[in-house]
């Protein structure tokens, strides 16, 4: 791709498709200078449990690339999403593999890569999702993965006689996840008190902002130090002041902890910090946010503790529902979205913790979101003529 200088740019792509067995390849496409085949491997190897999860007919695959959307104009961004698709097209299609947005990837990147599809095919079909409601997409796909991790874990709280109701919650991140878990918990009555990006986290003890955090995020775009001089009683701490280098977020006392940034943010001693100030439920917005050493801790205290395949499938499940309005060329209002969200989020609780139960471990979600993910898929690969 060509930048604002006229430099000639190169970066690399990836499209891993995994397993088809339950439907189309799903998942999203990463745009961040981390990317490699690892990283886009492990995402699309635990996507293909956590669509089987939904219930829905969906494979598992994922996507990206190297190229670092922080920096760039928007017709660097444009011309960066045509050239991927140009590369791209020829792998996906609205029945053999449907990608959508991840971390930098949100509604502008689709709708590039949406128009460079379709310039290249001559086709009008759903082949991402995350589209803009005014040409394909569906209302609470931006809401669905934060609401989701939300739903998630007043699941697993009801069934410990418990809700977050006037709970103070820890949320990492700033991002499209984030957002929505901060805007879904006071929507049932608690109090996010952190968020953090790549720079620093901010802590407001009266509660963050949500509007204020949506204008830094979602329209300036810029970094959240920003925010205390509209709230000068909140706390930032840039990333070079964080103790021993971890994140400060989860030295936060809260009853309930959504880390939803990115993978291994959260450590065993995080872990053990967060249980040491009695916090009792840890939703993954994100996918695999805590360390396996911290996920033994979680396991071991017996906490409400949601992996990330079975606690932020709300996104791609709704990435579904999108695909099912536009076979049907159908457009559902928010509350009926919105309705099947949290059915399909209770659901997958159901699954998770009754197989949890079917194989004696009651409390651990990880051992039943697992099984009950590989199950479906594995009969379904068997049943296909082990294909
Ligand atoms: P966004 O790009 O919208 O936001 C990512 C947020 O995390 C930003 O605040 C970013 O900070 C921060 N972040 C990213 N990488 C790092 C890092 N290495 N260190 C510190 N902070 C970091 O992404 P999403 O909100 O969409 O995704 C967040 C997580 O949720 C990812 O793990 C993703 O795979 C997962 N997920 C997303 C779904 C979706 O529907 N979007 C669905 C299911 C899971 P900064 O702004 O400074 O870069």
């Amino acid at each position: 791709w060509i930048d604002d200088h006229g430099n000639i740019q190169v970066n690399k792509g990836y499209r891993i498709e995994f397993n088809s067995a339950l439907g189309p390849y799903k998942g999203g496409l990463r745009f961040h200078p981390s990317v490699n085949a690892g990283i886009i491997k492990f995402l699309g190897f635990e996507q293909i449990f956590k669509n089987s999860l939904t219930g829905l007919s969906i494979g598992g695959g994922k996507g990206g690339s190297d190229f670092d959307p922080k920096g760039k104009s928007d017709a660097e961004i444009m011309r960066f999403c045509q050239s991927f698709m140009t590369e791209l097209y020829r792998h996906i299609g609205p029945n053999t593999d449907v990608p959508a947005g991840d971390i930098g990837v949100g509604g502008r990147e689709i709708g590039y890569m949406f128009g460079q599809y379709k310039r290249l095919t001559g086709r009008y079909e759903g082949v991402l999702t995350g589209k803009n409601i005014k040409w394909g997409g569906s209302l609470v796909r931006t809401e669905a993965t934060g609401y989701g991790a939300v739903y998630f874990a007043q699941n697993m709280l009801e069934a410990r006689g418990e809700t977050l109701e006037d709970k103070v919650c820890t949320v990492s991140g700033s991002g499209n996840v984030a957002i929505y878990t901060v805007e879904k918990l006071y929507q049932v009555g608690a109090k996010p008190v952190t968020v953090s990006d790549s720079k620093g986290m901010i802590y407001d003890k009266h509660g963050i902002n949500l509007a204020t955090l949506k204008e830094i995020k979602e329209v300036q775009k810029t970094s959240l130090e920003h925010y205390i001089k509209e709230h000068p009683g909140a706390q930032y701490t840039p990333v070079s002041e964080y103790k021993e280098g971890r994140n400060e977020v989860w030295s936060v006392p809260c009853f309930a902890a959504f880390p939803s940034a990115t993978q291994n943010e959260l450590s065993a001693e995080d872990a053990r910090e967060l249980l040491k100030n009695g916090c009792i439920c840890v939703s993954e917005g994100a996918n695999m946010p805590s360390t396996p050493e911290a996920v033994d801790l979680f396991l071991a205290a017996k906490i409400a503790y949601g992996p990330g395949k079975a606690a932020n499938a709300g996104g791609v499940a709704t990435s579904q529902l999108e695909m099912s309005q536009n076979a049907g060329m159908e457009y559902w209002d928010f509350a009926t979205v919105d309705g099947k969200l949290k059915n399909i989020m209770k659901n997958i609780y159901t699954n998770s913790s009754e197989t949890a139960k079917e194989f004696g471990d009651p409390t651990n979600l990880v051992l039943g979101a697992n099984i009950a993910g590989f199950r479906k898929v594995a009969d379904a690969m068997i049943e296909q003529g082990a294909v």
